[in-house]
């Protein structure tokens, strides 16, 4: 099911969620709030607080959250969408709804290089990704939001270029190091022209990810300065221990760890930056779908992973896959705060978990149970398929 967009002119729809047991801001700074109402007036949140100092009244739409636990909406960064809700390197349908049934709400294309017959001369690849931005702009699977329309660097592009994809609409480069371009200098220049014209850029990091892509070392990465280190976990293979320290020493922009990379480096990545008092930097993605498949719950198990294993709270490990992205990504959604994006995850621990409450159930591994998902203001999807049964599950009481 596709969400239309929200209507301007219509009549103002009002949400209260009431009875939150935990709300988790997204926000490193402050990662738990003192609240356990959230209020949204049409597609963003108005108030955040208790129930007794938030105005609840006139709601078109009231959930008993039955105490459990609200969070922004997941952000996956690193995402290769093709067309709709369809994936042909899995041939697989319904891909993206999955993952909103694992929290994620927002989702950022990293290249639609799994096209098949892409386009690699310099027309058609602006083409394609003026066709995946509207594309996807205008479809969202489950409501879904994808930021998509992500062209891959290929020799003999030139400033203009990236002009005109500014003009078009085009706000992301997909992964440097996947078209035909593998050399710094060139890639530092194409880089530079992006964000000369508000382009976001990301690049590939590590081994070959299928027969066809190659190695992009530390050196490449350095040189070429892109926005994002993409996968600095390796998708899937990772560089060796010493050049991801080199990585996170040497440079100051996003570090991104995903599912589909190497877990143990995903770690080593994670304390460094922790060491450096830059845990602002890491973001969290899947690369899917990729060879290693559809993974609807990749960003919950990365939260699981990086806090059982890497030994950080639950509430900041979400806070990587959410204010982070948001504020890295330049996006409104990802924090529980007035103003921003009434996109919400409900989730309380799993049925039978060891864990005494959510938090300690992330922190001993288990995926929690989510409850709710909220987009815009709207329910999207009520007790998840994919994950685990969570224990309490929110109620719609009305509308
Ligand atoms: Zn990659």
């Amino acid at each position: 099911m596709a969400h239309d967009e929200p209507s301007k002119s219509g009549p103002q729809t009002k949400l209260v969620i009431r009875n939150i047991g935990l709300v988790l801001s997204g926000d490193l700074s402050n990662p738990i709030l003192d609240a356990d109402t959230v209020v949204a007036v049409g597609d963003r949140i108005a108030a955040v607080g208790k129930e007794k100092d938030v105005d609840t009244s006139g709601a078109t739409t009231t959930i008993d959250a039955k105490g459990t636990a609200l969070a922004p909406g997941l952000i996956d960064s690193h995402v290769h969408p093709v067309c709709g809700d369809w994936t042909p390197r899995q041939n697989q349908l319904g891909w993206i709804d999955s993952y909103l049934h694992g929290g994620v709400t927002t989702m950022i294309s990293a290249g639609e290089v799994h096209t098949p017959g892409r386009p690699k001369d310099i027309v058609g690849l602006k083409a394609m990704a003026i066709f995946a931005q509207r594309a996807f702009h205008a479809f969202r699977p489950g409501g879904v939001k994808i930021y998509a329309g992500a062209p891959v660097i290929e020799h003999g592009m030139v400033e203009d270029d990236f002009k005109e994809l500014a003009a078009a609409g085009v706000k992301i480069l997909g992964e440097v190091g996947l078209g035909s371009v593998k050399d710094g200098k060139t890639a530092h220049q194409m880089v530079s022209w992006a964000r000369k014209y508000g382009i976001q850029s990301t690049i590939h990091t590590g081994g070959p990810s299928i027969p066809g892509s190659s190695l992009i070392d530390k050196d490449m990465v350095l040189e070429t300065d892109a926005d994002v280190i993409g996968h600095v976990n390796g998708g899937h293979t990772a560089l060796p221990d010493d050049q991801i320290t080199a990585l996170c020493e040497r440079s100051t922009r996003a570090l991104e760890i995903v599912h589909n990379g190497n877990e143990r480096a995903g770690l080593l990545a994670l304390r460094t930056a922790m060491e450096l008092k830059q845990l602002d930097r890491v973001i969290l993605g899947t690369d899917s779908p990729a060879g290693s498949g559809v993974q609807p719950l990749g960003i919950l198990r990365m939260i699981s992973l990086l806090s059982s294993l890497g030994g950080i709270p639950a509430e900041v490990a979400i806070c990587l896959a959410t204010g982070n992205t948001a504020k890295m990504r330049q996006l409104d959604c990802g924090l529980i705060a007035p103003g921003r994006e009434a996109s919400f995850v409900l989730m309380d621990k799993a049925q039978h978990s060891a864990g005494k409450n959510l938090l300690d159930s992330i922190q001993k591994g288990d995926l929690p149970g989510i409850g709710m998902v909220i987009i815009d203001g709207s329910v999207s999807a009520q007790r998840s398929r994919n994950t685990p049964p969570a224990t309490a599950v929110p109620e719609v009481l009305n509308g």
